[in-house]
C-alpha cells in the first residue's frame, strides 16, 4: 500500500488532514479549532510521506517528526500520525486500540473541559453559579476543570491582581507575583466552586501559566483541605514552548494537591524531566499536539513506571480529535484518570460526521464506551460534508 495524497481542509474552524492510498482506503485527522492557519503547515509534510505505506506508521512518523514543535506546531505532525493510524485500522479490519494493544477497559471517563456557559463575572458567586451549570449537565461529568488566576481573564479582570504589567490583546501571557488580594480572591472563588460539588464531583483547576513558584506553592497548600483533582500548568504550560520541570519539581515535593501540566508538550523526549523527577503528579499531554496517539501512549507507559497519572488534554480538538482519545485511552494503563472531553463546533459538525453514537448519548455518566469499528470508527457523510468545504477546499474529498 502506498499513500497517494496528503490534503488539508479548514472544516469549521479545525484543520482537517486526509490521506489517500493507492487501494482506495483513505485515514483522517484534525487539529484543534482554533488553529486554522496550520493547512500550509500540514501540506509542507506532503513531500516527505508520499509513496510510503501508511501501515509502518513509526516509519513514515520517522520522516516527518523531527520538522515539528511545541503547540501550536505539534499539531500538523499529530494529526497526520493519527490519519495513519486510521488507515492501519481500516487496513487490518481493526479499530486502533487493538493495533495498539487492545483494549485495558470497555469505557473511558472523560472531565469537563469544553461545555461551556459564559461566565459573567469572576467574583465567587458567579463562578460557584456557574460550576452549578456544569454540575447539571445530562453528560454528568465526575470531574469538572475551571480556569482560575492567570488562567482565562481573572488575573486583568480583577484589579490589583497581582504586580506586573497587563497585557491584553495576545497571546502574551501575564505573570508576576500575586498580591495578597489576589491570592484570596483565587481561594475564595475555589471554596465557592468546591461548595456546589461537596464530594460528588472532582474539581481541577487551570490556572496559569504564569503563576511565580512561591505563588504556586502557596495556592497548592492553601487549597490541600478541598482535596482537588489537579492544579494545571501554573508556571508554564499551554502555549509555553519550554517546561522548566525543576520548578514544578519544588512546588510538587512540598504539596500533596496534585501538579499537572503537559498540554502543549511536543514528544516523548520533551516529557522525560517531568517524569524522571517526578516534577508534577499529572501529565496532560493532548494527542493532537504531542506527536500523536502512539506518543501519548507511550507517556502514559513511562510515566506510569513513576506514579505519575495520566489525563489527556482535547478541548478544542472536534469530534475527529475526539474519536482518536477514545481509540488510545482505551489502552492506557491504570495511572488514566480522564480525557478532556471534546465537542463539535460548530454543532453541524455532529452532521457530517458518522460512527459516533448519537450527540446526546455520547457521554453517559461521564463515561464513553468504547467503539469497535476499524480504524478511527468515524467517518465522513461526504455529501453532508461538502456543503461546509470552503471553494479552495473543493476536492478534498475527490481520489
Ligand atoms: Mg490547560
Amino acid at each position: 500500500m502506498k499513500i497517494t495524497d496528503l490534503k488539508c481542509a479548514i472544516i469549521g474552524k479545525n484543520p482537517v488532514v486526509r490521506i489517500t492510498t493507492d487501494q482506495g482506503i483513505d485515514g483522517i485527522g484534525a487539529g484543534e479549532e482554533a488553529k486554522s492557519y496550520l493547512k500550509p503547515h500540514v501540506l509542507f509534510y506532503k513531500d516527505m510521506i508520499l509513496g510510503e505505506d501508511p501501515r509502518d506508521v513509526e516509519r513514515v512518523m520517522n520522516r516527518v517528526r523531527r520538522m515539528g514543535a511545541f503547540k501550536p506546531w505539534g499539531t500538523a505532525v499529530s494529526a497526520i500520525e493519527v490519519a495513519l493510524w486510521d488507515i492501519a485500522g481500516k487496513a487490518a479490519g481493526q479499530p486502533i486500540y487493538r493495533l495498539l494493544g487492545g483494549k485495558v477497559r470497555d469505557k473511558v471517563r472523560v472531565y469537563n473541559g469544553s461545555v461551556r456557559k459564559h461566565l459573567d463575572s469572576y467574583s465567587p458567586e458567579d463562578m460557584a453559579a456557574n460550576m452549578k451549570w456544569m454540575k447539571d449537565q445530562p453528560q454528568k461529568f465526575s470531574i469538572i476543570k475551571q480556569g482560575i488566576a492567570f488562567h482565562g481573564q481573572m488575573a486583568t479582570r480583577i484589579p490589583d491582581f497581582y504586580y506586573g504589567e497587563v497585557v491584553t490583546g495576545t497571546r502574551h501571557p501575564n505573570r508576576g507575583p500575586m498580591t495578597e488580594r489576589g491570592l484570596k480572591h483565587t481561594i475564595a472563588c475555589v471554596e465557592a466552586m468546591k461548595d456546589v460539588l461537596g464530594d460528588e464531583v472532582g474539581l481541577a483547576l487551570d490556572v496559569g501559566p504564569g503563576v511565580i513558584p512561591q505563588d504556586a506553592l502557596k495556592l497548592a497548600k492553601a487549597l490541600e483541605h478541598l482535596n482537588l483533582m489537579w492544579l494545571e500548568d501554573m508556571i508554564t504550560g499551554d502555549y509555553t514552548p519550554y517546561v522548566l520541570a525543576d520548578l514544578y519539581r519544588d512546588v510538587t515535593m512540598r504539596t500533596s494537591t496534585p501538579i499537572h501540566t503537559g498540554e502543549q508538550i511536543y514528544l516523548r523526549q520533551n516529557f522525560v524531566d517531568l517524569i524522571e523527577k517526578r516534577a508534577v503528579a499529572v501529565v496532560g499531554p493532548d494527542p493532537m499536539d504531542v506527536g500523536g496517539i502512539a506518543e501519548l501512549k507511550w507517556i502514559a507507559e513511562y510515566a506510569d513506571l513513576h506514579g505519575i497519572q495520566m489525563a489527556p488534554h482535547g478541548t478544542g480538538d472536534g469530534v475527529i480529535g475526539l474519536a482518536a482519545l477514545v481509540q488510545v485511552c482505551a489502552t492506557l494503563p491504570q495511572n488514566y484518570i480522564a480525557f478532556e472531553y471534546p465537542t463539535g463546533n460548530p454543532d453541524w459538525w455532529y452532521d457530517i460526521i458518522e460512527g459516533l453514537p448519537p450527540k446526546d448519548k455520547i457521554v453517559k455518566d461521564s463515561y464513553i464506551d468504547v467503539w469497535d469499528t476499524p480504524g478511527l470508527g468515524i467517518k465522513f457523510n461526504v455529501d453532508a460534508a461538502k456543503k461546509y468545504l470552503r471553494e479552495e477546499d473543493a476536492d478534498f474529498f475527490d481520489d
